[in-house]
C-alpha cells in the first residue's frame, strides 16, 4: 500500500519494522568469526560460572562465626590456597587459610578478609571486628547459572558476548546468515574515483559512506557502482540487485526532479510503500520491494544519506539480520550553545558536537549545515533532534541529542 503523505520518522520506522522479518538461514562459526553476528538460538549455560565458589581478594579465608564483636580475633593460619591450586584441607574453628584472588574457597570457610585489613602476629592472624558474612566471596554460578539461558537468540555478539561464550567453554555458535546488500549510486553527474572530473561532475561519495556503515554492520556487500539517470540502465541495475540481494540501497534519483526514476521504476517492478519523509535533511526516501528484495531509495545529498541511514535504515537492516531486541538509541537533553533557526513542519537533524564544559555536557552546531556538506558530518559526533513542532533554538535552550554510537 502506497502512502503519498510525508511520514514522520516514528511512523516510517514503525512501517518498516512491521514489514520486515529476519532473513532465514544460519551458519555455525568459531566464535571469533561470529563477532557482530546475531545468535540464531539461545545459549544455555552448560555449567555454573564461576564453576567454584572462590575468593575475590588476596587475603585470608575464615569462618565468620569465629569473630568477636568487640575486638580483634586470633586465628591460626593452617595453609595456602592459590588460584589453580586449592587448599585440600578443611578450615576448622579459629583457623584461617591464606588465599589468593580466584582460588577455590576452602571447605569450612565462608568469608574472606583482605590482606591489608589484618595484622600478622607470629603464626597467628589478627582479624578486626566488623567483617560481613560472605564478604569477598564469589559464589559458584553467580555470573551464569547452569541450565539457565546465558544469551538469548537475536543477541548481537559484541566483545562482551564473545568473552561470555568463551567463559562457558563454547567455541562455536550458530548465527543468522549474513545479509546481502546490493548498493549503487545514481546520477549523470556522479563520477567514479578512477578518473578526473569533467565540468559539472562530482565524485561519488555516497557509495563510500554506505560502504563504511554497511561494513561496520557486518553485511555482505554487492557494489554495483554508479548508474546513469536513464530508465533502462536503472531498471537493469534494480533487476540485477533484486536477483542477488536481500536489500537494495540506492542513493539519488528518488525526488521529484526530471531525472528521478528510482521511485517510479520500483513501483513498476514491485511496490513502493512510502517515499516522502517529514524530515530535514532527507525528505525524499523510498521504501519498497522488488521481487524478494527490500528497497531503500535514499536521497542523493550526502548528509541526507547519512541521516536517513542512521534514523531508519540501520534498525531495518539489524532486524533483517536477526537482531532482537533492537538496540536502544540513547538520546538526552543538553544545553545548546548555538542559536538554530527551525521552521515548523519537519523534524530536523542538524549535526552537532557534544563537548564537556567543566562537568556539564553541552552541544554546538558542527559547521555548515547544508545537506551536501560532508565536512560537518565528519566533525560532528551527534545529531541534534528538533521536533516537528519545535521553534527556533536560542543559546542556552535544552535540545535533544543522539550520539552517533560509532556507526557513522
Ligand atoms: P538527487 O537526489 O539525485 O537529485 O541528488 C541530490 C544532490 O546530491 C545532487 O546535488 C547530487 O549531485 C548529489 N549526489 C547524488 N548522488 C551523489 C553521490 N553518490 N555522491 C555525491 N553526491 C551525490
Ligand atoms: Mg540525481
Amino acid at each position: 500500500m502506497l502512502t503519498n503523505k510525508p511520514l514522520n520518522v516514528a511512523q516510517a520506522r514503525q512501517m518498516l519494522l512491521d514489514a520486515l522479518s529476519p532473513v532465514s538461514g544460519w551458519e555455525t562459526l568459531p566464535i571469533r568469526g561470529a563477532l557482530s553476528r546475531m545468535l540464531y538460538r539461545d545459549i544455555v549455560a552448560p555449567f555454573d560460572v564461576p564453576a567454584h565458589t572462590n575468593s575475590a581478594m588476596d587475603g585470608y579465608a575464615f569462618r565468620i562465626a569465629d569473630l568477636a564483636a568487640d575486638g580483634d580475633t586470633r586465628l591460626a593460619v593452617v595453609g595456602t590456597a592459590l588460584a589453580g591450586n586449592a587448599f585440600s584441607g578443611i578450615v576448622g574453628a579459629r583457623q584461617a587459610v591464606r588465599i589468593m584472588t580466584g582460588a577455590v574457597l576452602p571447605q569450612g570457610a565462608d568469608s574472606v578478609v583482605a590482606q591489608e585489613h589484618v595484622r600478622i602476629d607470629g603464626d597467628a592472624l589478627l582479624v578486626p571486628p566488623g567483617q560481613q558474612a560472605g564478604q569477598h566471596v564469589r559464589q559458584a554460578g553467580e555470573d551464569l547459572a547452569r541450565g539457565k539461558p546465558a544469551l538469548a537468540a537475536g543477541q548481537r555478539l559484541g566483545p562482551a558476548e564473545l568473552g561470555l561464550l568463551a567463559s562457558l567453554g563454547i567455541g562455536e555458535v550458530t548465527v543468522h546468515r549474513r545479509l546481502r546488500v546490493a548498493f549503487f549510486s545514481t546520477g549523470d553527474e556522479i563520477a567514479s574515483l578512477n578518473r578526473p572530473l569533467a565540468p559539472g561532475e562530482v565524485y561519488d561519495s555516497n557509495r563510500y559512506t554506505l560502504f563504511g556503515v554497511l561494513t561496520q554492520l557486518g553485511v555482505d556487500l554487492i557494489d554495483l557502482g554508479v548508474v546513469r539517470d536513464h530508465p533502462a540502465a536503472l531498471e537493469e541495475a534494480l533487476r540485477q540487485a533484486a536477483g542477488q540481494a536481500d536489500v537494495i540501497l540506492t542513493s539519488g534519483g528518488v525526488s521529484v526532479g526530471d531525472a528521478d526514476y528510482v521511485r517510479e521504476l520500483t513501483s513498476r517492478l514491485g511496490d513502493v510503500m512510502f517515499w516522502k519523509l517529514n524530515i530535514k535533511p532527507g525528505r525524499p526516501m523510498a521504501f519498497g520491494r522488488i521481487g524478494d528484495a527490500w528497497l531503500f531509495g535514499l536521497p542523493g545529498n550526502p548528509v541526507a544519506v547519512m541521516v536517513t541511514f542512521h534514523q531508519l535504515v540501520v534498525d531495518a537492516l539489524l532486524k533483517l539480520m536477526g537482531c532482537s531486541p533492537l538496540p536502544e538509541r540513547p538520546s538526552f537533553k543538553v544545553p545548546c550553545v548555538s542559536a538554530i533557526e527551525k521552521s515548523p513542519g519537519r523534524r530536523e537533524f542538524p549535526r552537532g558536537v557534544l563537548f564537556a564544559d567543566g562537568d556539564q555536557w553541552k552541544v554546538r552546531l558542527a559547521g555548515n549545515q547544508g545537506s551536501g556538506v560532508l565536512s560537518s558530518m565528519s566533525s560532528a559526533n551527534c545529531f541534534i533532534v528538533l521536533p516537528e513542532t519545535g521553534k527556533d533554538i536560542a543559546v542556552g535552550d535544552l535540545v535533544d541529542v543522539q550520539p552517533f554510537n560509532g556507526l557513522i
